[in-house]
């Protein structure tokens, strides 16, 4: 009946994990992938190529985007986003809908884009927004990672300031200090159903 639908709803939960570019919110999932082998881990459908020892249907479903546009026409993604104008990523919605029927709890790690689409359309999902420690050491990560030529990592410093103001939306803060404490925090909301808090 509606009733046990509903509670069944309340127990297993959509926890999406978003923050500004060069946060650290992939570190902090591929932590969680694996310390925390019981959490499951939503892959997403990405249009670029893989990076050296990333792995087909762990890491990412690699597409050309021809399959891309396949998997949108054929209503197969939860949410779908054009990240730092150059790949396509998209939640992949059947692996979803069967681990909270089942009254798994899923963890969803995308952008903000994205994670915005997950509220409109599943309204009950606990949203999370991973924060640096301060703006400078967002600066500091950025250059130290070295993936970025100068003019690109100005352009994502300028996509980061305009994220950061998007963390009101969310329902959860976690301030990426250390990879593992975060980690941490994130599956602990997880284990606790991410409960939401009330809005004021
Ligand atoms: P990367 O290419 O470094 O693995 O990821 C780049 C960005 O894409 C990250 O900000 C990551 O959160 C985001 N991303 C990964 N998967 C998805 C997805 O399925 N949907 C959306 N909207 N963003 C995603």
């Amino acid at each position: 009946d509606r009733e046990s639908k509903n509670r069944q709803h309340k127990r297993s939960r959509l926890i999406v994990l978003a923050g500004p570019t060069a946060v650290g919110k992939g570190t902090v999932a591929s932590y969680i992938r694996e310390n925390y082998p019981d959490v499951l881990l939503s892959v997403s459908a990405t249009t670029r190529k893989p990076r050296p020892g990333e792995v087909e249907g762990v890491n990412y479903f690699f597409v050309d985007d021809a399959e891309f546009d396949r998997l949108i026409e054929n209503n197969e993604l939860l949410e779908h986003a054009t990240v730092h104008n150059a790949s396509r990523y998209g939640t992949p919605r059947g692996p979803i809908d069967e681990a909270l029927a089942r009254g798994d709890s899923v963890l969803l790690e995308i952008d903000i884009q994205g994670a915005r689409q997950v509220r409109a359309a599943m309204p009950e999902a606990t949203l999370v927004f991973l924060l640096p420690p301060s703006w400078d050491e967002l600066v500091r990560r950025l250059v130290g990672r070295g993936t970025e030529d100068a003019e690109e990592r100005e352009r994502r410093l300028e996509t980061a300031r305009h994220e950061l103001a998007a963390q009101d939306e969310f329902d959860y803060r976690v301030v990426n200090g250390t990879v593992a404490d975060a980690a941490q925090e994130v599956v602990d909301l997880i284990k606790t159903r991410g409960a939401r808090p009330r809005r004021a």
